[in-house]
């Protein structure tokens, strides 16, 4: 599949616009249509369903080291600044960029990739913002290009060594910009914060200022003693949180994956230390199988374990669910869900200050007066084991999953084509979205084969007793044919027809988005009958 297609199928059948279209747009901003809404509604319905409001405490779940409670929050988008500070944000949270002065494009420092090649006596770094094959092949086509060299004459190029990052080259005047036809374009790398600042009160001055939160997961960690005070529940348990954030991306791009208002799904879950290791690969499990059950079954997804040197200093074990979309080269694979041991970072950050790695201990950031660099609440945000008598502060187990990017990878992978007889019986191509019952935005489809003959009549009966049960869709406008392909295309799992024979014998036909297949149910039956295969 072309993405292109994807893209053209989710605005024309009303998935995804662009954001303030009619202006031109707005980089990296996204709206959900009539039936993207819903689409993204069930992704996250089927995650707090499954990860919440499903889960029995009572029961230990296959694979996990013991029983445990899970319960919910929505916290605030703008949160205390001093949040943000203890959390490494204000400080840590920003990428490197260059911008090309020729071609007036912005990169990120650490997407750009190149080779070095000699030619007519120069040696230069061909750069590219594409990896892999794609990266070798458009390195090759610049080279050429910069040289004026004709094909024949390809082995004048003389590569020195693979493609490497633009981040280990100090020499930027000998570096030919991925759209640049001069060397030396690129500026230095320069920071670029990626929180959203704004203004919180009346006065309007720099001590009034607030951030749009870049992840969901500091408001799970400041409520952990709320929480705690609260309700029963008692370590191990989860806190989960799903809703916006916001992140001021240098290069917002491919379709939703990567925008600036987005939304996240994560857990924070508080466990004993020493049991930490074993819920970590309890959670990177089966948070990788939750994608696996809602139909992301093909090669296309992979768990990734982090290398040591990736790590944050603060994590144990990182692992990325990863899909490989169809706008990455050939071998690349894009984040879904990180799921990370974070240790006792965070709560120790929000009661003692921010910390950093001193050796192998955390110790507070101090400034130049030995005072802390950005002090934290001073709450005590230990827990105690009443039945073992014990104090200490849980570890952390952080499941961070995107809203958006799942349902971009639910539609990727759900985007059939294949060849169907069409209204008139000829063979033709058809699209269909094969997406998980769960998540298809219209579950059934009702029709009357014609507009008379009192079909209308029994069809609008059927549709009436469906439609307080679960998203269904009346259609008596074209041939059949025609409305069974729009259906398809949008992933209806079920359409259900009112014939000639429903006028004799009661019954429906109802026929399978993916298999094609008919099969003849009566009409009081079919909110049965839909159920049943709809859980199936
Ligand atoms: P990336 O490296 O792709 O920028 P990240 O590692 O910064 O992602 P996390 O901070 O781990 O992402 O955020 C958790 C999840 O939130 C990601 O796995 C992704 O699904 C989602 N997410 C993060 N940034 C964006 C974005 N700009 N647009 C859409 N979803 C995002």
């Amino acid at each position: 599949m072309e993405m292109d297609q994807l893209v053209a199928l989710c605005k024309r059948r009303g998935f995804l616009f662009q954001s303030s279209e009619i202006y031109g747009g707005l980089q990296g901003f996204w709206d959900y249509g009539p039936l993207g809404v819903e689409l993204k509604r069930n992704v996250r319905e089927a995650w707090w369903h499954d990860m919440v409001t499903s889960h029995n405490e009572l029961e230990v779940p296959p694979g996990a080291p013991s029983a445990f409670e899970m319960v919910g929050l929505d916290c605030s988008i703008i949160m205390h600044s001093q949040v943000w500070k203890c959390s490494g944000h204000y400080d840590l949270f920003h990428d490197y960029m260059v911008d090309c002065r020729e071609s007036k494009r912005r990169y990120r420092f650490d997407q750009v990739c190149g080779r070095w090649v000699r030619c007519k006596g120069q040696r230069i770094f061909v750069a590219s913002d594409v990896a892999g094959d794609e990266g070798l092949e458009l390195t090759q086509h610049k080279a050429m290009k910069f040289f004026n060299l004709r094909g024949k004459d390809a082995d004048e190029l003389v590569w020195d060594g693979p493609l490497v990052l633009l981040t280990t080259v100090k020499e930027f005047q000998h570096v030919l910009g991925p759209d640049a036809k001069t060397l030396g374009t690129l500026t230095a790398p320069r920071e670029f914060n990626l929180m959203f600042k704004t203004i919180a009160g009346a006065l309007g001055g720099e001590e009034d200022a607030v951030f749009l939160r870049p992840e969901t997961a500091q408001g799970m960690f400041v409520n952990f003693k709320n929480v705690c005070d609260s309700t029963r529940v008692r370590i191990p348990f989860g806190i989960a949180q799903m809703g916006k954030s916001f992140r001021n991306e240098i290069t917002p791009r491919n379709f939703t994956f990567r925008s600036r208002e987005f939304e996240q799904m994560e857990i924070e879950f508080f466990c004993r230390p020493s049991t930490s290791p074993e819920w970590y690969r309890y959670w990177r499990d089966r948070r990788y199988q939750w994608y696996v059950s809602l139909g992301l079954a093909s090669e296309r997804l992979r768990l990734r374990d982090h290398e040591q040197e990736e790590l944050s200093h603060y994590s144990c074990g990182t692992a990325d669910i990863e899909y490989a979309f169809p706008f990455l080269s050939q071998g690349e694979f894009g984040e879904l869900e990180g799921v990370a041991h974070r240790g006792d970072f965070d709560l120790r950050s929000h009661s003692e200050g921010k910390l950093v790695r001193q050796g192998d201990q955390l110790v507070v950031e101090t400034d130049a007066e030995g005072r802390p660099r950005h002090r934290g609440s001073g709450k005590d945000l230990s827990y105690f084991d009443d039945q073992t008598k014990e104090r200490y502060i849980p570890h952390v187990i952080e499941p961070s999953a995107g809203a958006d990017r799942a349902t971009l990878a639910f539609l990727c992978e759900a985007y059939n084509e294949d060849e169907a007889p069409d209204e008139n019986g000829k063979p033709a191509k058809r699209v269909f979205l094969k997406l998980h019952p769960r998540l298809a935005p219209i579950k059934a489809a009702v029709f009357p084969l014609v507009k008379k003959d009192g079909m209308p009549e029994i069809a609008r009966e059927i549709y009436k007793a469906l439609k307080p049960l679960m998203p269904v869709f009346y259609d008596e406008k074209g041939a059949v044919g025609r409305r069974y392909r729009r259906q398809d295309e949008v992933g209806t799992p079920f359409c259900i027809t009112v014939d000639s024979q429903t006028l004799e014998d009661g019954t429906v036909t109802v026929r399978d988005r993916d298999t094609l297949q008919q099969w003849r149910i009566h009409k009081d039956e079919c909110a049965a009958d839909l159920r049943q295969r709809l859980m199936a």
